[in-house]
């Protein structure tokens, strides 16, 4: 449910408000918009008597939010989300690039994408350390030397660092990392989500590969429950029933999502379609759909790659991908 407060209620009076909700055992959530101000209130909310709320002299609305997320609702906020990530800010007009390798390989690797990839204008490094493979034969990523090796390439670059956990023992590890991944395979890992929101780290949340955008937002709202607010939505292809591409984009995930909730919405093109060649165009048609930012796998040699290199971009192609999506952006802007 939320109440709208009517303009020139005073801090007290909206405080006393808060406070009777609290005594009746539900949680609020103050959103300060510009005009208005916005109680969002979560749990049994059949106790409130809407007449007597709306017979306030303060109260303007109330409305009963029928989905099932509330904290990534925009009913609840009204206005995008801004995350700033170590002073790098995405979602309400702030567009970022996340940029690197599949895996973190060695230290000459990771080092030189980040300085490639942050010349042409990425301003978060990723790298995966621990790989979701599909088969325990292939390369599993290196581990706690990978996030270290990481750590270095943000020392030199200033780059903050975007990683994927896998498994919520390993939390420790991503002490330093800026921003922690949650990939496809455990957009619903429950208890990792859980522990997630404890923490006050931004997370990435991808798209299950069989999810719907409802699920995506419930399992948002796992995170964000536990009182990390910080999350940000990465759509990067689902599965159906074509096959040239190795996932299909759902590219109307970004204006529907825009409806829904007012995190930042990434979207990453490369895992989507698995085709290097497709990334271009696609981060383009992303950035024109409104995303918030873009998720791009860069290689020094995609060729002998360990994980993903049919989809990843030399570091001369991702230079020409950042000059085109900004010129969308621009168009778009106007
Ligand atoms: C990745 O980002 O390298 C990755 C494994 O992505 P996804 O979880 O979307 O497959
Ligand atoms: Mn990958």
């Amino acid at each position: 449910m939320i109440a709208v407060l009517k303009q020139g209620t005073t801090p007290e009076q909206r405080d006393s408000l808060c406070e009777w909700f609290r005594n009746i055992g539900l949680e609020v959530h103050i959103s300060e918009g510009k005009f208005h101000t916005i109680l969002g209130l979560i749990g049994d909310t059949s106790r409130v008597d809407i007449g007597l709320l709306e017979s306030l002299s303060i109260i303007e609305s109330v409305k009963r939010i029928s989905e099932p997320f509330k904290n990534a609702n925009r009913k609840f906020h009204a206005e995008d989300s801004v995350i700033d990530i170590g002073g790098v800010l995405i979602g309400g007009g702030n567009f970022q690039i996340i940029a690197g390798p599949c895996s973190v390989e060695s230290r000459d690797q990771i080092i030189g994408v980040a300085k490639r990839v942050k010349e042409s204008g990425a301003t978060l490094l990723r790298g995966g350390a621990f790989k979701p493979r599909t088969s325990p034969y292939d390369f599993q990523g290196l581990h706690a030397d990978g996030i270290e090796l990481l750590l270095e390439a943000k020392k030199e670059t200033g780059l903050p660092i975007v990683s994927e956990i896998t498994n919520a023992n390993d939390l420790e590890l991503f002490r330093d990392v800026d921003v922690i991944q949650v990939g496809a395979r455990n957009m619903q890992n429950f208890d990792m989500l859980k522990q997630l929101g404890r923490t006050n780290k931004v997370i990435l949340l991808k798209r299950g590969l069989a999810n719907t955008l409802k699920e995506l937002l419930m399992s948002a709202e796992y995170i964000m429950a536990g009182g990390n607010e910080r999350v940000i939505l990465c759509e990067r292809g689902i599965r159906t029933f074509e096959t040239y591409t190795r996932n299909t984009l759902d590219l109307s995930a970004v204006p529907m999502l825009r409806e829904l909730t007012h995190l930042p919405i990434v979207v990453d093109p490369s895992h989507a379609t698995g085709i290097s060649r497709l990334v271009e165009t696609m981060a383009a048609a992303a950035a024109a759909a409104g995303a918030d930012g873009l998720m791009i796998e860069v290689h020094n040699d995609p060729e002998h790659a360990l994980c993903d290199g049919a989809q990843s971009l030399t570091p001369d192609q991702f230079d020409r991908l950042a000059v085109k999506v900004r010129r969308v952006r621009e168009a778009i802007l106007k």
